[in-house]
């Protein structure tokens, strides 16, 4: 849809040099504020699957997944960094753009199949999402579709979701 890749496009703002010196950061923070745009993207997200949950990824991706489920009729289960998530967890460790990180979800977090869609917005190295995806599986659910505001396309993160049905609203 090119309204809509316009729309997110036009709203989403370069920052070289952040975090540190030699990358583009795509910063989402003016597509947020503005109230059409955001109930467009919202309005994508809930519309591509039938769902039961809607994970969102820490942080940015707990903005978008979060109306998403709720435009959805579905649930929301948070996926976070580690340590913030007080009851039993599973945990899964994972190489990102810059640097390393665990992130973590509630064991009990899904019913035992529990259709589920991803959301984050950026996919950049694929690390995250991909870790997700284990993460979701092995809590018992299913991996319907991991939806995006934006793949980085250079950075290649669609090759590590083989198997994975690939949502990015635009690609860059
Ligand atoms: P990946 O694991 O390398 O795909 O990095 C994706 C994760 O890092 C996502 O959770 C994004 O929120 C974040 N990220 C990476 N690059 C950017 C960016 O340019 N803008 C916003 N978030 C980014």
């Amino acid at each position: 849809d090119s309204d809509l890749s316009r729309l997110i496009l036009d709203r989403i703002r370069d920052v070289p040099d952040y975090p540190q010196p030699g990358v583009v950061f795509k910063d989402i923070t003016p597509l947020l504020s503005d109230p059409e745009a955001f109930a467009a993207v919202t309005d994508a997200f809930a519309g591509l699957h039938e769902v039961d949950k809607v994970v969102g990824i820490e942080a940015r991706g707990f903005i978008l997944a979060a109306p998403a489920a709720y435009k959805a009729r579905a649930g929301f289960v948070p996926v976070r960094k580690k340590g913030k998530l007080p009851s039993e967890t599973l945990d899964e460790a994972y190489d990102l753009e810059y640097g390393s990180a665990v992130i973590e979800v509630h064991r009990d977090a899904f019913a035992p199949g529990d259709r589920v869609l991803i959301v984050d917005d950026v996919l950049a190295t694929g690390g995250t999402a991909r870790a997700t995806v284990e993460l979701v599986r092995r809590a018992g659910a299913e991996v319907v579709a991991v939806a995006v505001l934006m793949e980085l396309s250079f950075l290649k993160g669609r090759e590590r979701l083989t198997g994975v049905e690939l949502h990015p609203l635009v690609v860059v």
